[in-house]
């Protein structure tokens, strides 16, 4: 295998030493082959917000295997979990699902083509939308981790389709609009950025970019396959009070099978076959599994004290880092929404992915090193965001924040 791994940031590259190979995971715990355990903030990147492999969540899985592993067919919890996800989320009236979040903005960007007649669209530097060619254009995640320049492979012809603005800058995004009139098909971004490291929206962000959009009959694409039920039960764009034309989903709506979506507006869904022209299709969209575990996991999710809770929590978490890093003599900044949260080694504060760079990522990777040793598992990279979860106590907060001194004292 490339590197070792299925998927690139999980080698450990970019924070030195060797990737941990894992054998079980339960509740905010992650057990290596070895038989050490830690505490997880990674969460697979997200899925994990009940806690690692809920009971509840097993045992309709278990119920759910027994009938099998896929139809290949319409089945009623495809039905279930599209009801719950449109009620849940501001912009949703009609939902595709797929396997992954990867897929859902692929498809979501064709749809914004198809349904405009317009073939450019713009992308914020450091924002991740998956690995589809069109989208490898100052990407966020694995591209960012690794310092890796705009992949090969990926021809001139696809990107040249692709604009660029720095994240939270307004004016950027109003030029290419004004030097592209008439061609951009709309705008997609991370509301709350998690793949450059954690980056929130500056006040008036999303508001300017919903007025943009409007007024170039552009379409607003929020990609909320990290922020969708984790920011807010209906995501950042129930947070922030502004609605997309169309949003993806993936991760949690997964409870950690492979499942991603897209949705949105009634009109623009209308056109995805075979309610429409535009193409898109998966032997495996829709599999019983998944949608299972999705469903599970949006039912304990649903709950008025989930999202204080998480943030919480994480505010402990992400204020007792920063507070931390000053007193031992590091310059940082931080901060957190519900249960994601993010900590550079910098004085910030981090606007965007330019400002994000100016991380001491060498100091990230001792810090990431140490943090192991005391059996705490960050997110190997700089540039990703850390998750919490509901299986999270307090005192797991506590022993994380006395790793974190121990750590820092010795950086
Ligand atoms: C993880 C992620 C993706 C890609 O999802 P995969 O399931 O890994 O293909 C896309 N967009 C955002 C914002 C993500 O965080």
């Amino acid at each position: 295998m490339p590197g070792g791994v299925s998927s690139p940031v999980r080698a450990f590259k970019s924070v030195g030493g060797q990737p941990i190979v894992f054998d079980r995971v339960q509740g905010a715990y992650i057990w290596d082959v070895d038989g050490n355990q830690y505490i997880d903030y990674v969460g697979t990147w997200g899925p994990a917000i009940c806690g690692h492999a809920h009971p509840v969540v097993i045992a309709a899985l278990h119920a759910a295997l027994e009938k099998g592993t896929s139809f290949g067919a319409p089945s009623v919890l495809e039905n279930i979990l599209a009801e719950m996800v449109i009620d849940a989320v501001p912009c949703m009236e009609m939902v595709r699902f797929v396997n992954s979040g990867t897929e859902a903005c692929m498809a979501v960007l064709r749809l914004m083509r198809a349904f405009t007649g317009r073939d450019k669209i713009i992308k914020f530097e450091g924002c991740y939308h998956g690995h589809a060619d069109m989208f490898l254009v100052k990407a966020g995640s694995g591209v960012a981790t690794l310092g890796l320049p705009d992949s090969p492979g990926v021809p001139k012809s696809v990107t040249s389709h692709t604009l660029t603005a720095p994240f939270n800058d307004l004016e950027a995004v109003k030029a290419l609009f004004a030097e592209n009139r008439d061609e951009i098909a709309g705008v997609i971004l991370e509301p709350v950025v998690g793949n450059a490291g954690f980056i929130p929206p500056d006040a008036g962000f999303l508001e300017g970019l919903r007025e943009l959009t409007h007024e170039h009959g552009a379409l607003l694409v929020f990609d909320e396959v990290m922020t969708g039920f984790r920011i807010a039960y209906g995501g950042a764009q129930e947070k922030f009070g502004i609605t997309p034309d169309l949003t993806t989903l993936g991760k949690i709506i997964g409870g950690g099978l492979p499942v991603g979506a897209y949705g949105g507006r009634r009109d623009i869904m209308s056109m995805v076959a075979p309610a429409g022209p535009m193409y898109q299709a998966g032997t495996l969209s829709g599999n019983p599994l998944a949608m299972t575990a999705g469903i599970k996991t949006l039912e304990l999710l649903h709950n008025a004290d989930t999202y204080s809770y998480l943030d919480k929590i994480t505010k402990k978490l992400a204020v007792g880092l920063v507070e931390i890093a000053h007193q031992t003599g590091h310059a940082a900044c931080g901060g957190h929404i519900s249960g994601m949260f993010g900590l550079f080694f910098t004085d910030g504060p981090v606007h965007n992915y330019e400002d994000a760079k100016k991380s001491d990522t060498a100091k990230f990777g001792r810090f990431h090193r140490g943090m192991l040793e005391h059996g705490i598992y960050l997110a190997p990279s700089q540039f990703e965001a850390g998750f919490t979860s509901l299986a999270h106590t307090d005192s797991d907060i506590e022993q994380t924040l006395q790793a974190a001194q121990d750590v820092m004292s010795s950086l």
